[in-house]
């Protein structure tokens, strides 16, 4: 028998600030119940909330460090507690470095926060979420479950005053084509959504510099990204618009990747 019932629900990591407050905020407008999850700033993930509620949404709030392997497990099963079932996850929870400096003077530290976690903290949680949606399917709470991961341009531009970031995201490039691989065979479909320059807290200390670059031409689209412009296309993914597709990268950069002669 089928058990589905009810509002779908979307674990949204890193959504109580920018790209994935957008992203929490587009899914409760379109009916999705969201898991905001946060990880030390829960005045901003209280006020990503209100936003959801404000929109007549549903949701709750869910602590946990991705970067921490060991808060996963009571991350999902908070969820569950919460909701009862898993449909989407949303990798978004990233950090830039502290310092963007030259890769000939790249700290291993700074290295090893980066890539633990926004490549090593996101694979392993992908990896158990895949295994709790694979159970979910099995006892049909879910049908079509997706997981979709935030990367960045910086997967395929190489911008050497920030290697850690850009290797992270070309790392976590591969980890969507082999989770598609890996899970399609279940009906778990898996999107790359590579955003470009999106005006959040993590682009603030460069404003200036990329404001200057977008009006000397740099973006087909000539304007700063927004999280809702990101929000919009995790949304259409989640419901279900590509229904024969997985592995695929969306970018939503105003053109950057085209190339332009
Ligand atoms: P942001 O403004 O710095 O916000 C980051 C959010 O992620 C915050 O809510 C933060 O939580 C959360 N977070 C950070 N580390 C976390 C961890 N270990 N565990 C749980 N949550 C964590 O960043 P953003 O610009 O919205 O970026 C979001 C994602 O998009 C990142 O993966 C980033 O690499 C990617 N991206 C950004 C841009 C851009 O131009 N902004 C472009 C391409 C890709 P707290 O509030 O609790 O600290």
């Amino acid at each position: 028998m089928n058990t589905i019932s009810g509002a779908p629900v979307a674990l949204v990591t890193g959504a109580g600030r920018g790209i994935g407050r957008g992203i929490a905020l587009a899914l409760a407008e379109r009916g999705w119940m969201v898991a905001i999850n946060y990880r030390t700033n829960h005045a901003a993930a209280q006020a990503a909330l209100d936003d959801v509620h404000a929109a007549s949404g549903q949701g709750f709030l869910v602590r946990a460090d991705i970067g921490n392997l060991d808060d996963h497990a009571p991350l999902l099963t908070a969820v569950l507690e919460h909701a009862g079932r898993l449909d989407v996850l949303v990798n978004n929870a990233g950090i830039a470095p502290r310092v963007r400096a030259d890769m000939l003077h790249v700290s291993p530290e700074s290295y090893d926060e980066v890539l633990g976690t926004n490549l090593r903290g996101t694979f392993f949680l992908t990896q158990r979420a895949a295994r709790v949606m694979l159970a979910l399917l099995e006892q049909q709470k879910i049908a079509a479950p997706k997981i979709i991961t935030i990367t960045s341009i910086s997967a395929g531009t190489a911008s050497p005053n920030r290697a850690e970031y850009c290797l992270s995201k070309a790392g976590l490039a591969m980890a969507t084509a082999l989770w598609a691989a890996r899970l399609a065979e279940f009906g778990i479909a898996v999107y790359e959504i590579r955003p470009g320059i999106i005006e959040t807290d993590m682009t603030a200390s460069v404003h200036e510099t990329y404001d200057r670059m977008i009006a000397g031409g740099l973006l087909p689209i000539a304007r700063w990204g927004r999280p809702e412009d990101v929000g919009q296309a995790v949304a259409a993914i989640a419901a279900g618009a590509f229904p024969y597709s997985t592995g695929d990268v969306f970018y939503v950069d105003g053109g950057f990747h085209v190339s332009r002669l």
